[in-house]
């Protein structure tokens, strides 16, 4: 929330996808648990059931393993911090679950055609079907794929030789189209992913002075509030004018006005340190910090700061009583209850500001609530 915070996260976009591929990382499992029976059951009555119970037992660890890291992840989704120890961990248990499938090929050589088109077609299919899910996140989906096909690929070569050229280049070809789509749909992603934080960035920051704008203020203000209300911990708001900000723009032109807003804010954002601290253009040449948990003590030195951060930019105001930019602050600091309201808040806010317009200007003054 703190006002330098910037809106485009890239690990958040790696964590959405990574929470949306493992959605249903359970049905999943159900669903290769049921193929992969399907599939033993096919092979046993071809081969000695041994092998195929030792092939059915790796598949159903491998992908069990792979929905349960699945599941880990997609419940830790909005813990963002590790997508790359996730990534390679995804990979290695991704990986291990498309091996599971390549593996069935080693089959092949003691199979009755009809039995062999089978191995040939379901992980064919299992890894076509991995494109919709896995598409999101390229390097999973390669080592999956990679996991499927090469093991086929090799099988087929090994088995059928130059016979089966036709079907081995076609399935070859399928797996670096899939591939290529996917990196494709990836980079979609990413770009819609872009543009959709960057509109939300522009809604709810002001464009001239960079900080957060009156709606990411009210919107704050709403949710700070309840918080503090639940918490029954105090909450303190600063509104914040520029002393003789006409004044100024007379004698130096608007230009200037709108060059010295920008300094303003981004002094007083970086005086706004804390990660709950929230500083926003309330409109005009007035801002509004919002204190979560901030006692008034507590608050009131962060506004003597933030009046002191203005005053020492030193900005040349020949009409200011100083002769150089200052601001006037007044604050109001409550636990909220439901005897009171957020604009009451602001309102207390607003006439110690007027207080401290009216003993002399520069100045941080407290509403007594
Ligand atoms: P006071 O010390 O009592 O606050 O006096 P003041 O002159 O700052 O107050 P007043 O409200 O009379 O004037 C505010 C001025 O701020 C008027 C307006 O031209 C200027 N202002 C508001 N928004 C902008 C802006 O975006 N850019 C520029 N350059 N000036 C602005
Ligand atoms: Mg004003
Ligand atoms: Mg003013």
């Amino acid at each position: 929330m703190n006002s330098n915070t910037s809106y485009t996260d890239p690990h958040q976009l790696s964590s959405d996808q990574i929470t949306h591929a493992y959605e249903r990382a359970g049905e999943s499992f159900v669903l290769a648990a049921l193929m992969g029976g399907a599939l033993a059951a096919c092979l046993a009555t071809e081969v000695p059931l041994l092998p195929v119970l030792g092939w059915f037992a790796f598949h159903l660890l491998a992908n069990a393993g792979h929905a349960l890291l699945g599941r880990r992840l997609h419940a830790r989704g909005d813990q963002h911090r590790h997508v790359g120890a996730n990534l390679s961990q995804l990979m290695l248990v991704t990986g291990a679950s498309g091996l599971s499938w390549g593996a069935s090929v080693a089959f092949l050589p003691f199979l009755s055609a009809p039995a062999q088109q089978l191995v040939i077609v379901v992980p064919t299919a299992i890894g076509v079907a991995s494109m919709t899910r896995l598409a999101a996140l390229p390097s999973v989906q390669s080592a999956y794929t990679a996991a499927v096909f090469l093991p086929l690929l090799i099988g087929l070569v090994v088995v059928f030789g130059s016979a089966y050229w036709a079907l081995i280049s076609a399935i070859a070809l399928i797996w670096v189209a899939l591939t290529l789509e996917a990196r494709r749909a990836h980079q979609r992603v990413v770009a819609l992913y872009t543009a959709q934080q960057s509109l939300e960035d522009k809604a709810v920051r002001d464009k001239l002075t960079g900080v957060p704008n009156r709606r990411a203020f009210d919107v704050a203000m709403e949710r700070e509030w309840g918080r503090a209300s639940r918490l029954k911990v105090p909450l303190s708001v600063i509104m914040i004018d520029i002393d003789f900000f006409k004044k100024y723009n007379d004698r130096y032109g608007h230009q200037a006005g709108d060059t010295c807003l920008a300094a303003v804010a981004k002094a007083l954002s970086t005086a706004c340190r804390r990660q709950t601290d929230l500083l926003a253009r309330y409109g005009g040449e007035e801002f509004v910090a919002l204190l979560f948990h901030t006692p008034r003590d507590d608050a009131t030195r962060i506004g003597e700061t933030l009046r002191r951060a203005v005053e020492q930019l030193q900005l040349e105001h020949a009409a200011n009583t100083t002769g150089v930019v200052t601001i006037s602050l007044g604050g109001a600091t409550c636990i909220p209850t439901s005897a009171m309201s957020a604009l009451a808040l602001l309102e207390s806010a607003d006439a110690a500001l007027y207080r401290a317009k009216e003993q002399g200007r520069n100045r941080v003054e407290w509403a007594q609530i």
